[in-house]
């Protein structure tokens, strides 16, 4: 689609095809307010009202507003009749009220007249003409937009942070709307809202950042566009109490690679991971062969290298699952290349796997060291306080209760710390018989592939290429396979068990 930036989209308003569809989007620069024009949204469709200003007053012109909702407005004995389906408003020049069916309101501004031409200050729609007309009046004066009737169109508030060669978008709609973003290309995503139009507020972009623009693509749908520094994306989207939050993290490639292997989502139903919510069943796994490319990963003395192992057993263990599970597969890199670590929990997070394996090989500087070991990502105190703090019930801006916070992306792992170990012993309790395990066969590490992943994750080191026994086994297909067995039993046992607790909750 081809897209527009937000400033100039009053003067080029895509036609769209379906029947009842809105042309409009209010979209402006954060505190630009300039007396403009008035966008009157309404079931049939868009309307633009020109203001002028009197003092610091935003008036409307009251021929235009008669045209707009069908009022019949007479000048006689030194007041202004404004009538509708026999309803009856009275104005009166130089006294900023109002006689709304007999009932006197008061106006921000009296009525005033240039050329023959009467204007009427805004507050005279919200606070006069809502009183008589027959439809919902929603006057947003921020955005210089009246809504007519029920239409859908929320609040929706853009706020943009560079975060180093990272940037994070905030996009707060009220009230609330699902929203759905989809990675359209190599330099653009896009945030399509469930909703007739909506009132948008974006803040003025620096181009030279990872975020290049926002634009405004059809009614409901925006485009950010991102320049050749994008790697990937993770969304989040988070209830708060009267509106819906999507945090955006977007990060640069990790190395000049060419083709990320982030894929889009593929099922039909996009809708957003939410960090608060446990799967019921475990459909799709992510399995994660480490290193790749120029990363060979450790190296043993014989000249097996680790990277061709844990694509070795990954190819294994998806065709084992893939034939007796049935559950869908994504794997971070399915050749020889480097895939940053990034790139490889974005792809399980946007892929919204129910499981996260990351294979890897290890190596000691003592050639006796043997055994597999099954990592969980570890926290430290700080992080897990404020963790803690965050699922607690904060008092919010405003008055009330917030009972969800969001979690950084770089702790999502956290919430999956019991199930993340349950999958850990699992795994142990498989290979126990099969594959030879390390005396720290469960631990725990400060790993990056594990902390941001937004479901349960383990990290498996299958075991020692520095030990020569364990490099010759490693290399060979009878091991792999037997690696591949154990942990698509513990993948079984794992969602039986996750099935289970569905069930009895
Ligand atoms: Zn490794």
């Amino acid at each position: 689609m081809n897209a527009r930036p937000y400033s100039a989209f009053f003067q080029t308003v895509p036609a769209l095809v379906a029947l009842t569809i809105l042309f409009v989007v209010a979209a402006r620069p954060a505190g630009q307010n300039a007396a403009q024009s008035l966008t009157v949204l309404s079931r049939d469709g868009r309307r633009a009202i020109p203001l002028t200003t009197s003092g610091n007053q935003e008036m409307a012109p009251l021929d235009e507003l008669a045209a707009v909702f069908q009022l019949a407005v007479r000048e006689e004995a030194g007041a202004l009749t404004v009538s509708y389906r026999g309803r009856t408003i009275v104005l009166t020049p130089n006294q900023p009220l109002a006689s709304v069916s007999g009932r006197l309101i008061s106006l921000s501004a009296a009525p005033s007249r240039t050329a023959n031409r009467w204007s009427v200050p805004l507050d005279f729609i919200s606070r006069a003409l809502a009183l008589i007309y027959d439809s919902r009046l929603d006057l947003r004066r921020p955005s210089h937009l009246l809504i007519v009737g029920d239409l859908r169109v929320p609040r929706v508030t853009v706020r943009h942070e560079a975060l180093g060669s990272a940037a994070r978008l905030t996009i707060d709609t009220t009230p609330r709307a699902v929203s759905t973003v989809v990675q359209e290309g190599p330099q653009r995503i896009t945030v399509r809202f469930d909703a007739d139009a909506i009132d948008l507020t974006v803040p003025p972009i620096q181009p030279q950042g990872l975020v290049q623009a926002i634009s405004v693509i059809d009614p409901v749908t925006l485009g950010v566009d991102l320049g050749p520094r994008f790697g990937t994306f993770r969304s989040s989207a988070v209830p708060l109490e009267n509106a819906a939050r999507l945090v955006i993290d977007l990060v640069p490639p990790a190395d000049a690679t060419p083709a990320p292997t982030v894929a889009p989502p593929e099922s039909p139903a996009r809708e957003l991971p939410v960090l608060t919510q446990a799967p019921p069943a475990i459909r799709t796994l992510t399995i994660d062969p480490g290193h790749g490319g120029d990363d060979l990963g450790v190296r043993g003395a014989a000249g097996i290298v680790e990277k061709n192992v844990t694509l070795a057993v990954a190819h294994r263990l998806k065709a084992a699952v893939e034939a007796r599970l049935g559950i869908r597969v994504v794997l971070t890199r399915d050749d020889d290349r480097a895939v940053s670590v990034n790139e490889r929990t974005a792809l399980a997070n946007n892929n919204k796997a129910d499981l996260f394996i990351s294979l890897h090989a290890n190596a000691s500087f003592r050639p006796d060291v043997a055994g597999a070991t099954i990592y969980l990502a570890s926290f430290d105190e700080s992080m897990a306080a404020r963790e803690g703090l965050a699922s607690e019930r904060l008092p919010a801006l405003g008055g009330g209760f917030r009972d969800i916070e969001l979690v950084p992306w770089n702790l999502a792992q956290i919430r999956h710390t019991a199930r993340s170990t349950e999958m850990a012993n699992l795994l142990a309790a498989e290979f126990r018989d099969r594959v030879p395990l390390a005396s720290n066969a469960v631990d725990h590490a400060p790993l990056r592939v594990l902390e941001s992943a937004n479901m349960p994750a383990v990290l498996i080191e299958m075991g020692y290429l520095s030990h020569s026994g364990q490099e010759k086994q490693l290399a060979g297909a009878a091991q792999q396979t037997e690696i591949a067995q154990s942990i698509l039993e513990a993948i079984v046992k794992f969602r039986d068990a996750v099935a289970d607790e569905g069930a009895s909750r």
